[in-house]
């Protein structure tokens, strides 16, 4: 089967995010069918610091399905995830992670704390990086230069 990227979609649920003033950050659930879930940053507009893309999408989907885990589920984020939300990916038990821009900032897979290569991470999804990464990078830089 060939590899159907989700990343576009995660793209567009980062530009939404931008327009309602959040951080862009984009995220979507793939299952075995397609699309589960999607969604954007909404921390300002939830007042919840937890209500991260990777977050919101990873409720929608167990609530969707049902379940806790997301096993068998794939994972697209514009970002480089943060040690929270890498955290909760393992916990929903994704299978693979694709992600757009690294974050140097406050990324938590391939820097900082890399939390997939904890020996107390007790599932690690695949990881693939710097999917589309450079429009993901261009709506950060905008959505930034705009605020200062
Ligand atoms: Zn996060």
């Amino acid at each position: 089967m060939a590899f159907k990227s989700y990343m576009d979609v995660a793209l567009e649920e980062a530009r939404a995010a931008a327009n309602r003033g959040e951080v862009p950050v984009g995220a979507v659930i793939v299952g075995p069918e397609g699309i589960i879930a999607q969604a954007g940053n909404q921390t300002r507009e939830l007042n919840d610091p937890t209500a991260h893309a990777e977050v919101l999408a990873i409720r929608a989907a167990c609530q969707a399905l049902g379940q806790e885990r997301l096993s068998g589920c794939d994972l697209y984020v514009t970002l480089e995830p943060c040690p929270m939300c890498a955290a909760a990916i393992s916990n929903a038990r994704i299978g693979r992670l694709y992600y757009g821009a690294s974050d140097p900032k406050s990324g938590g897979v391939a820097q900082g704390p890399r939390v997939f290569s904890h020996s107390q991470c007790h599932h690690v999804p695949e990881v693939y990086d710097g999917i589309a990464a450079e429009n993901s990078e261009q709506l950060l830089k905008e959505f930034f230069a705009e605020r200062r």
